[in-house]
Protein backbone atom coordinates (compact mmCIF):
# COMPACT_ATOMS: atom_id res chain seq x y z
CA UNK A 1 0.00 0.00 0.00
CA UNK A 2 1.02 3.36 -0.55
CA UNK A 3 2.49 5.44 2.34
CA UNK A 4 1.41 8.71 0.83
CA UNK A 5 -2.23 7.63 0.49
CA UNK A 6 -2.50 4.75 2.99
CA UNK A 7 -6.02 5.17 3.60
CA UNK A 8 -6.97 4.37 -0.08
CA UNK A 9 -6.74 1.27 -2.03
CA UNK A 10 -7.24 3.04 -5.24
CA UNK A 11 -5.21 2.33 -7.97
CA UNK A 12 -5.47 5.69 -9.46
CA UNK A 13 -5.11 7.62 -6.30
CA UNK A 14 -2.08 5.55 -5.82
CA UNK A 15 -0.57 6.47 -9.51
CA UNK A 16 -1.08 9.98 -8.94
CA UNK A 17 0.47 10.32 -5.41
CA UNK A 18 3.87 8.85 -7.17
CA UNK A 19 3.85 11.15 -9.95
CA UNK A 20 3.23 13.92 -7.40
CA UNK A 21 5.93 12.76 -5.35
CA UNK A 22 8.20 12.66 -8.70
CA UNK A 23 7.40 15.70 -9.75
CA UNK A 24 8.31 17.35 -6.17
CA UNK A 25 11.62 15.09 -6.17
CA UNK A 26 12.78 16.27 -9.53
CA UNK A 27 11.39 19.92 -8.54
CA UNK A 28 13.98 19.92 -5.28
CA UNK A 29 16.79 18.48 -6.87
CA UNK A 30 17.27 20.98 -9.80
CA UNK A 31 20.33 19.69 -10.51
CA UNK A 32 18.75 16.84 -13.04
CA UNK A 33 16.92 17.56 -16.26
CA UNK A 34 13.02 16.49 -16.52
CA UNK A 35 13.83 15.26 -20.13
CA UNK A 36 16.32 12.83 -18.86
CA UNK A 37 14.38 11.42 -16.35
CA UNK A 38 11.25 11.12 -18.41
CA UNK A 39 11.92 7.37 -19.51
CA UNK A 40 12.38 6.31 -16.07
CA UNK A 41 9.26 8.30 -14.73
CA UNK A 42 7.06 6.53 -17.63
CA UNK A 43 8.75 3.26 -16.32
CA UNK A 44 7.24 3.71 -13.07
CA UNK A 45 3.80 4.97 -14.36
CA UNK A 46 3.42 1.57 -16.71
CA UNK A 47 4.34 -0.64 -14.00
CA UNK A 48 2.15 0.53 -11.66
CA UNK A 49 -0.69 0.52 -14.88
CA UNK A 50 0.17 -2.97 -15.30
CA UNK A 51 0.38 -4.49 -11.46
CA UNK A 52 -3.09 -2.01 -10.61
CA UNK A 53 -4.74 -4.61 -13.97
CA UNK A 54 -2.87 -7.37 -13.07
CA UNK A 55 -4.86 -6.82 -9.06
CA UNK A 56 -8.26 -6.43 -10.52
CA UNK A 57 -7.85 -9.48 -13.06
CA UNK A 58 -6.98 -11.58 -9.57
CA UNK A 59 -9.95 -10.21 -8.28
CA UNK A 60 -12.29 -10.71 -10.93
CA UNK A 61 -11.15 -14.24 -11.39
CA UNK A 62 -11.48 -15.24 -7.21
CA UNK A 63 -15.09 -13.74 -7.86
CA UNK A 64 -15.78 -15.58 -11.16
CA UNK A 65 -14.18 -18.46 -9.09
CA UNK A 66 -17.00 -18.12 -6.01
CA UNK A 67 -20.03 -17.56 -8.32
CA UNK A 68 -18.99 -20.75 -9.88
CA UNK A 69 -18.23 -22.91 -7.34
CA UNK A 70 -20.41 -21.60 -4.49
CA UNK A 71 -24.16 -21.15 -4.27
CA UNK A 72 -24.91 -17.73 -4.33
CA UNK A 73 -27.71 -18.41 -0.99
CA UNK A 74 -26.39 -20.87 1.44
CA UNK A 75 -22.58 -20.19 0.29
CA UNK A 76 -22.56 -23.96 0.28
CA UNK A 77 -19.34 -25.61 -2.13
CA UNK A 78 -19.73 -27.27 -5.41
CA UNK A 79 -18.06 -30.52 -3.89
CA UNK A 80 -20.40 -30.78 -0.70
CA UNK A 81 -23.46 -30.06 -3.20
CA UNK A 82 -22.06 -32.54 -6.15
CA UNK A 83 -21.25 -35.74 -3.33
CA UNK A 84 -24.18 -34.36 -0.80
CA UNK A 85 -26.83 -32.13 -1.76
CA UNK A 86 -27.89 -33.72 -5.37
CA UNK A 87 -25.50 -31.86 -7.75
CA UNK A 88 -24.43 -28.08 -8.04
CA UNK A 89 -26.15 -27.17 -11.13
CA UNK A 90 -29.78 -28.84 -9.58
CA UNK A 91 -28.90 -27.06 -6.45
CA UNK A 92 -28.36 -23.62 -7.68
CA UNK A 93 -31.38 -24.05 -10.37
CA UNK A 94 -33.79 -25.62 -8.06
CA UNK A 95 -32.92 -25.22 -4.65
CA UNK A 96 -31.56 -21.95 -4.01
CA UNK A 97 -32.33 -20.13 -7.15
CA UNK A 98 -31.31 -16.84 -7.08
CA UNK A 99 -33.60 -15.37 -9.03
CA UNK A 100 -36.92 -16.98 -7.05
CA UNK A 101 -35.34 -15.72 -3.81
CA UNK A 102 -35.32 -11.82 -5.64
CA UNK A 103 -38.67 -13.04 -7.08
CA UNK A 104 -40.10 -12.95 -3.09
CA UNK A 105 -38.58 -9.52 -1.84
CA UNK A 106 -40.29 -7.93 -5.04
CA UNK A 107 -43.29 -9.92 -4.40
CA UNK A 108 -43.70 -8.67 -0.86
CA UNK A 109 -43.13 -5.08 -1.38
CA UNK A 110 -45.58 -5.23 -3.91
CA UNK A 111 -48.23 -6.76 -1.85
CA UNK A 112 -50.44 -5.16 0.62
CA UNK A 113 -49.18 -5.61 3.97
CA UNK A 114 -52.32 -6.51 5.21
CA UNK A 115 -52.89 -9.21 3.11
CA UNK A 116 -49.37 -10.57 4.54
CA UNK A 117 -49.78 -14.67 6.21
CA UNK A 118 -47.31 -15.72 8.82
CA UNK A 119 -43.98 -16.16 7.30
CA UNK A 120 -44.70 -13.53 4.44
CA UNK A 121 -45.11 -11.22 7.51
CA UNK A 122 -42.22 -12.71 9.15
CA UNK A 123 -39.55 -11.84 6.00
CA UNK A 124 -40.81 -8.88 5.35
CA UNK A 125 -40.05 -7.91 9.05
CA UNK A 126 -36.93 -9.17 8.69
CA UNK A 127 -36.47 -7.13 5.66
CA UNK A 128 -37.44 -3.76 6.99
CA UNK A 129 -34.71 -4.55 9.69
CA UNK A 130 -31.97 -5.09 6.85
CA UNK A 131 -31.97 -8.55 8.54
CA UNK A 132 -30.95 -11.25 5.64
CA UNK A 133 -31.49 -14.08 8.70
CA UNK A 134 -34.07 -15.77 6.67
CA UNK A 135 -31.43 -16.98 4.02
CA UNK A 136 -29.94 -20.54 4.81
CA UNK A 137 -25.97 -20.21 5.92
CA UNK A 138 -24.19 -23.05 5.02
CA UNK A 139 -27.38 -25.50 5.15
CA UNK A 140 -29.83 -26.68 2.55
CA UNK A 141 -32.59 -29.84 2.39
CA UNK A 142 -31.26 -31.39 0.17
CA UNK A 143 -28.07 -31.84 2.53
CA UNK A 144 -30.16 -32.60 5.80
CA UNK A 145 -31.63 -35.77 3.52
CA UNK A 146 -28.56 -36.65 3.22
CA UNK A 147 -27.23 -35.93 6.94
CA UNK A 148 -30.24 -37.98 8.26
CA UNK A 149 -29.58 -40.68 6.01
CA UNK A 150 -25.79 -40.83 6.95
CA UNK A 151 -27.17 -40.67 10.74
CA UNK A 152 -29.38 -43.18 10.30
CA UNK A 153 -27.01 -45.85 8.91
CA UNK A 154 -24.50 -45.07 11.45
CA UNK A 155 -27.16 -46.02 13.52
CA UNK A 156 -27.84 -49.30 12.15
CA UNK A 157 -24.12 -50.20 12.33
CA UNK A 158 -23.67 -49.15 15.93
CA UNK A 159 -26.51 -51.15 16.75
CA UNK A 160 -25.11 -54.61 14.57
CA UNK A 161 -21.27 -53.73 16.81
CA UNK A 162 -23.48 -53.62 19.68
CA UNK A 163 -25.14 -57.18 18.87
CA UNK A 164 -22.03 -58.43 17.78
CA UNK A 165 -20.24 -57.75 20.60
CA UNK A 166 -23.38 -59.19 22.86
CA UNK A 167 -22.81 -62.12 20.88
CA UNK A 168 -19.11 -62.40 21.16
CA UNK A 169 -19.51 -62.23 25.19
CA UNK A 170 -21.61 -64.97 25.33
CA UNK A 171 -19.80 -67.57 23.08
CA UNK A 172 -16.99 -66.56 25.43
CA UNK A 173 -18.77 -66.89 28.62
CA UNK A 174 -19.57 -70.71 27.43
CA UNK A 175 -16.61 -71.09 26.32
CA UNK A 176 -15.57 -70.56 29.61
CA UNK A 177 -17.57 -73.09 31.23
CA UNK A 178 -17.24 -75.67 28.89
CA UNK A 179 -13.42 -75.58 29.80
CA UNK A 180 -14.24 -75.46 33.59
CA UNK A 181 -16.73 -78.88 32.97
CA UNK A 182 -13.94 -80.23 30.79
CA UNK A 183 -11.14 -79.25 34.14
CA UNK A 184 -13.62 -80.92 36.37
CA UNK A 185 -13.85 -83.99 33.72
CA UNK A 186 -10.05 -84.09 33.42
CA UNK A 187 -9.50 -83.96 37.16
CA UNK A 188 -12.06 -86.78 38.35
CA UNK A 189 -10.22 -89.15 35.15
CA UNK A 190 -7.05 -88.28 36.50
CA UNK A 191 -8.41 -89.80 40.45
CA UNK A 192 -9.44 -92.29 39.23
CA UNK A 193 -6.57 -93.43 37.07
CA UNK A 194 -4.50 -92.94 39.95
CA UNK A 195 -6.87 -95.01 42.16
CA UNK A 196 -6.91 -97.75 40.34
CA UNK A 197 -3.05 -97.66 40.14
CA UNK A 198 -3.26 -97.78 43.84
ZN1 LIG B 1 -27.59 -23.13 -1.56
Amino acid sequence: MCVFCSRSRSPLLHLLCTCALLLLLLMWSHSVSILSLLPRLLNVVFGIIIDSFGELRMRNLAIKHDMENNCFICGVDRFTLDTKGGGFPLHIRKHHNMWLYLYMIVYLREKDPTEYNGWEQHVANMLAQEDVGFFPRNDAIALKEVKNREEAESRRYMGQVASTAERVADIAASVEKLLEVMTGVASRVNATAAGQAG
